[in-house]
This record gives C-alpha cells, sequence and structure tokens, in this order.
C-alpha cells in the first residue's frame, strides 16, 4: 500500500527526426494517497505523460519517482507490473473496453491476468454495484450509454483495490451532467476507500471541486494548489 509518491527533478522528452520535444520538465511534485487532485492545462501540456510516469506506464528521461520509499522503475519489467497491478487503476477517456464482452467479463479481465486469492467473480459483481451498475452487468457495451460505459472502465480500474486512481480526462467524451456524476463517483472512491486520484481534466468546473488542483503548460508544473472545497 503505497502512501506518498514523490517526484523529483522528473522529466520526459521524445526525439525523432532530429528533433526532440519536452513533454515534461523538472517536476517537482508530491501526491499523498487521500488526495482528489485535478491537472489541467492546455493540449500537449504534459498532463497524459505525467500521469503515464506516475502510472509505470512510461519511464523518465532523467529524474526520479518514488513510491514511499521505492524506486519501483530501476527494477525488472514483471516486477514493475505486479507493482502496477497491485497499487495503480488506470481510467481513460475512451473506456478501452472490449466490446465482445459483458461488463461483468470486462471488470473480470484484470483478475485473470494475475492469480489473485479472493473470489474474483463476487469481487467484479460487488464493484459493478458499487458504481451502480448491478442491472447491467451482461449488457456489452454497444448496449450501454457513454456514462455507463465509464462506469464499467471504473470498476475494472478499481476491482483490484489499488491505492492510486488515474484518469486521464475520464469525462471527456461524456455530456456535462453525465460528466459530473463520473467526477461524484471517483470522490465517493476517494472518499469510502482513500484512493488517491488524479485526474485530468479540461473543465475547470470539475477542476475546482478538487482538493488539489496542479496546472501544467509546455510541460512545466506552472502552479500547484489547494482547491477551495475540501
Ligand atoms: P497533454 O496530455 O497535456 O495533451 P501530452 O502529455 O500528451 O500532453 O504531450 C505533451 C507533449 O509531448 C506534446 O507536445 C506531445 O506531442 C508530446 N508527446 C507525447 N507523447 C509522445 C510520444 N510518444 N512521442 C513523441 N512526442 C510525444
Ligand atoms: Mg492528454
Amino acid at each position: 500500500m503505497i502512501n506518498t509518491i514523490t517526484c523529483t527533478a522528473l522529466e520526459k522528452s521524445f526525439e525523432g527526426d532530429g528533433t526532440k520535444t519536452v513533454a515534461l520538465e523538472n517536476a517537482n511534485l508530491i501526491f499523498e494517497k487521500g488526495e482528489f487532485t485535478a491537472i489541467i492545462g492546455p493540449s500537449g501540456s504534459g498532463k497524459s505523460t505525467l500521469l503515464s510516469l506516475l502510472g509505470t506506464l512510461d519511464k523518465p528521461s532523467k529524474g526520479t519517482i518514488t513510491y514511499d520509499d521505492m524506486e519501483i522503475l530501476n527494477k525488472r519489467k514483471n516486477q514493475i507490473a505486479d507493482f502496477r497491478f497491485q497499487e495503480i487503476g488506470f481510467i481513460f477517456q475512451q473506456f478501452h473496453l472490449l466490446p465482445t464482452l459483458t461488463a461483468l467479463e470486462n471488470v473480470l479481465t484484470p483478475l485473470f491476468s494475475r492469480k489473485v486469492p479472493y473470489n474474483k467473480l463476487e469481487q467484479a459483481k460487488e464493484v459493478l454495484e458499487q458504481v451502480g451498475l448491478q442491472d447491467k452487468m451482461n449488457s456489452l457495451p454497444s448496449q450501454l450509454s457513454g456514462g455507463q460505459q465509464q462506469r464499467v472502465a471504473i470498476a475494472r480500474a478499481i476491482v483490484h483495490k489499488p491505492s492510486w486512481l488515474l484518469a486521464d480526462e475520464p469525462t471527456g467524451n461524456l455530456d456535462t451532467e453525465t460528466g459530473e456524476r463520473i467526477y461524484d463517483l471517483l470522490k465517493e472512491l476517494n472518499k469510502q476507500e482513500g484512493c488517491g486520484v488524479l485526474f485530468v481534466t479540461h473543465d475547470p468546473t470539475l477542476a475546482a471541486k478538487a482538493s488539489r488542483i496542479i496546472t501544467m503548460q509546455d510541460g512545466v508544473i506552472r502552479s500547484d494548489e489547494v482547491g477551495v472545497t475540501l
């Protein structure tokens, strides 16, 4: 159970065709598990890059990330994958559900990729109930609304009880009202389960409700503020 993520002088650059894009520059940030943090900034400002690094999906070009006192990125690939599985849940704008699997089967997928010691089916049903989809367990993604599909994706992200939920524009494909409901659900998970939640958004109204707001521009952390409502 990771309580603190610390980024020190974190940098990510992409090179190709003789050009170098610095997607993230000298980021120094500490995240505590109970926080509910919004990351905002224009397109291309490095928000997704930061989230991928924090979620061990990518490695920094420079600098370090420590999870409590551990530098997991120095470890072997399968150790990193195990760490990610135990600690982190991802939610994306495009939901990324498997179209031929039902809601329940989609939620079960992460549990089948690892040997887990609990009753997989019960666990998957429980989280689907938690996100309010008890009546849609056997529906295919194509039979669900955008908001419902995102709920399935959230259920899949939390089914293995991660300590951190990383969401990249999770409400970006949804209308305002549905987006707000998804936001409320993330907030509830933050409160009930104590998950550290980091979510990228373009919506200033949603961001303003977070307990912490990080603003990025051109790969740089421009501001890091405590939100108005806690
Ligand atoms: P945001 O999520 O804020 O829109 P990103 O983190 O996706 O921004 O991208 C930041 C910058 O890094 C952009 O200029 C983008 O083009 C560049 N970038 C991101 N990923 C890659 C990649 N895999 N290869 C090359 N450039 C990339
Ligand atoms: Mg992005």
